[in-house]
């Protein structure tokens, strides 16, 4: 069983995140830890953690039911020294609030070269950042995140994430989330069963299933190949229905979270409701 919802508000403090969950029906859900927006937050004290904890129990979710997204501003490949150095801060600062929360996962994009490096030195830096992350944390796997190829962001190949998996020391603590909608935008086709199942071979012998840890499930506004990163609600996209029933019957995913990051939020209940319904 797979656990379904969407990336919740944590507006009012991340406490709240559990409820604005159970509120739309979902079994897991994404969320952030911080504004993520800015560079700086402030520290989660022992009675937000407290609450957070409260509400998750309350609402009956365990921490593998989430999966944490870490703020947009970070580029652990980023070109520069001292900009790669302060991103580096940033995310060891988030898998420590993470692992505060008792969250066992943190979600991210992995970086953009900014026509600076080359696509495979991005990745080496992408690597050695994850390296020097996960020596001096604990307890939380980095999750990878598959991009659209938009501007210069890395991430849009499976050889891409498999590459940055293959130079990161504690394997134990790697994994990927596949985004449906970047799969789609980046030109791998998963619209219907026999494409679904020739694009996820792919990504077994490229990556392999082991690795995955989550998914994002959005349908996409921009067009197969576009490389533009533009999600829409399930079944009105470019990429269509038949994708998410072949994710949700497919046996080889198992136990992770399934995050909806549509455009239309008063979806959200409508949209897990259909995601419960087509698994057989
Ligand atoms: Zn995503
Ligand atoms: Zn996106």
């Amino acid at each position: 069983m797979n656990y379904i919802g969407a990336h919740v508000s944590i507006s009012g403090g991340v406490h709240n995140a559990p409820a604005n969950a159970a509120a739309i029906g979902a079994s897991g859900f994404a969320l952030f830890t911080k504004n993520q927006r800015q560079w700086h937050a402030k520290p989660l004290t022992d009675e937000g953690i407290r609450q957070f904890r409260d509400a998750m129990s309350e609402h009956g979710f365990k921490p593998e039911q989430t999966l944490p997204h870490d703020s947009y501003l970070i580029n652990l490949g980023h070109p520069e020294e001292e900009k790669r150095e302060k991103s580096l801060k940033a995310f060891i600062d988030e898998l420590r609030r993470c692992h505060a929360l008792g969250l066992p996962m943190l979600n991210f994009h992995p970086g953009s070269h900014l026509r600076k490096i080359s696509e495979e030195t991005c990745l080496d830096l992408i690597a050695e950042s994850l390296n020097r992350a996960l020596e001096v944390t604990e307890g939380v796997t980095c999750v990878l995140e598959n991009t659209a190829g938009q501007g210069s962001n890395v991430g849009y190949r499976f050889e891409h994430l498999g590459h940055i998996i293959d130079k990161v020391e504690d394997k134990s603590r790697v994994g990927v989330c596949i985004d449906t909608c970047h799969a789609y935008a980046s030109g791998y086709d998963i619209s219907d069963q026999e494409n679904y199942d020739r694009t996820m071979a792919d990504f077994d012998e490229i990556v392999g299933f082991k690795f995955l840890r989550g998914m994002h499930l959005n349908d996409c506004k921009s067009e197969f190949g576009s490389r533009v990163d533009r999600h829409h609600s399930l079944g009105k996209g470019t990429l269509g229905l038949e994708a998410f029933r072949c994710i949700v019957n497919d046996d080889r995913i198992d136990g992770i979270p399934m995050v909806l990051e549509t455009i239309d939020q008063d979806l959200w209940p409508e949209e897990i409701e259909l995601l419960k319904g087509m698994a057989k």
